[in-house]
């Protein structure tokens, strides 16, 4: 897979030499007698070279047919929900990223979708769900933000399939570097690009890449093209270059947060300690199907006692730093409910690590300090 980045990145400016790929900030494109050249540019609110640098290396990361960069990922979540038709169903999961479920709340009672959302850790209960009436789309995403249980992807795909819906997987957490979920038997794979994949904090993307060239896929780069969500070309560079090191990055964020979750799980502060990694966490067995190459970078800590603890310890660390996201090359640590807000289903004592890549000695003195002091 590193040698694929590397193939899939692999440049010689044809006029220059130069290797690495331009940035093509044109908006528009000469079309001398009304043709296209080839590439079949015209504007870049449908297309652009920059954005096909990060597709190309997207569809060949996730063993996809094509990909679509997106100016955020709920943008490409959009899109998704965009082609569903007045009537039709989608399954989801009750705890899920909350702004992708916001907006699947909101376009419902909009749009007149039915949406049934089902307990991530019941096959029975997504089946069930399924068959309630015809599903038009079933979205799921593993590991779960912010319990990380983990759903099986290639048991959702049948389900699904055995039902004529599409499986779309939310794989933000698991990047391809560890689970390429199309090989698993989904149609579709959602990256918030902004997380792992550029993995600088410093660009906000969104990615789908689909098995096959469907008639839903074209819907989607329709929706894109109209909707005018693509990101810019500066933005599609940046991410291009944070993806190069994905691997490195991801590698090091997994092999940190596996010696904090471990290091972490007898704490005297601690209730539990929510990692996929973990031989006690629910999820473990079907993570180790489906996540190749690490667990990754999220634990979840629940607290003894309540927000106020967990606030406390949010609120004491020196490396981690109080922030929301994920993904990034540096530690964050958040109070989720607080994030989430009010309507938030998240236990109050729970605090997220977004374990990034500095020396795991010392973000592991850094958290334990934190949390030693509510002894
Ligand atoms: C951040 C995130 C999203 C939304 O992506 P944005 O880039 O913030 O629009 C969706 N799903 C998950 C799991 C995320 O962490």
């Amino acid at each position: 897979m590193e040698s694929l980045v590397a193939q899939a990145c692999h440049y010689i400016d044809q006029a220059t030499g130069g290797i690495v790929p331009p940035i093509h900030p044109s908006t528009t494109y000469a079309q001398p007698g009304g043709q296209a050249r080839p590439g079949g540019y015209s504007y870049s609110r449908a297309d652009n070279p920059t954005y096909g640098q990060v597709e190309h290396l997207a569809a060949v990361l996730d063993g996809g047919e094509e990909a679509l960069v997106f100016s955020s990922g709920l943008a490409a979540v959009n899109a998704v929900f965009e082609t569903l038709n007045m009537g039709e169903h989608i399954v989801a999961p009750r705890v899920m990223y909350h702004g992708t479920q916001d907006w699947l709340r909101r376009i419902a009672v909009k749009r007149n979708i039915s949406v049934t959302f089902f307990e991530a850790a019941s096959l029975d209960m997504l089946e069930k769900a399924i068959a309630s009436t015809q599903t038009a789309l079933v979205w799921i995403e593993t590991p779960i933000n912010p319990t990380w249980e983990v759903i099986d992807i290639r048991a959702a795909a049948e389900l699904a399939h055995n039902a004529n819906a599409v499986l779309a997987v939310d794989c933000t957490v698991a990047p391809p570097v560890t689970t390429r979920a199309l090989d698993h038997g989904a149609d579709l794979v959602f990256h918030s690009a902004t997380k792992y994949l550029n993995g600088h904090s410093d660009v906000i993307a969104g990615i789908l890449v689909s098995k096959d060239r469907t008639e839903r896929w074209d819907e989607i780069k329709l929706v894109r093209t109209l909707s005018g969500g693509v990101l810019g070309p500066f933005e599609s560079w940046l991410l291009l270059r944070g993806m190069r090191t994905l691997f490195l990055r991801f590698e090091r964020a997994s092999q940190n947060a596996m010696g904090l979750a471990r290091a972490l799980e007898n704490h005297p502060a601690l209730e539990a300690v929510r990692y996929p990694g973990l031989e006690s966490h629910p999820g473990h067995e079907i993570a180790k199907r489906q996540m190749l190459n690490g667990f990754g970078g999220m634990i979840s800590l629940l607290v003894k006692g309540g927000a106020e603890e967990a606030k406390r310890v949010a609120g004491s660390t020196a490396l981690f730093v109080p922030a929301t996201s994920l993904g990034g090359v540096e530690s964050l640590i958040e109070h989720r409910a607080s994030v989430e807000g009010p309507h938030s289903r998240v236990p109050e004592n729970l605090l997220r690590l977004s374990v990034g890549i500095e020396n795991q000695d010392d973000l592991l003195g850094d958290i334990t300090l934190a949390l030693d002091r509510l002894l």
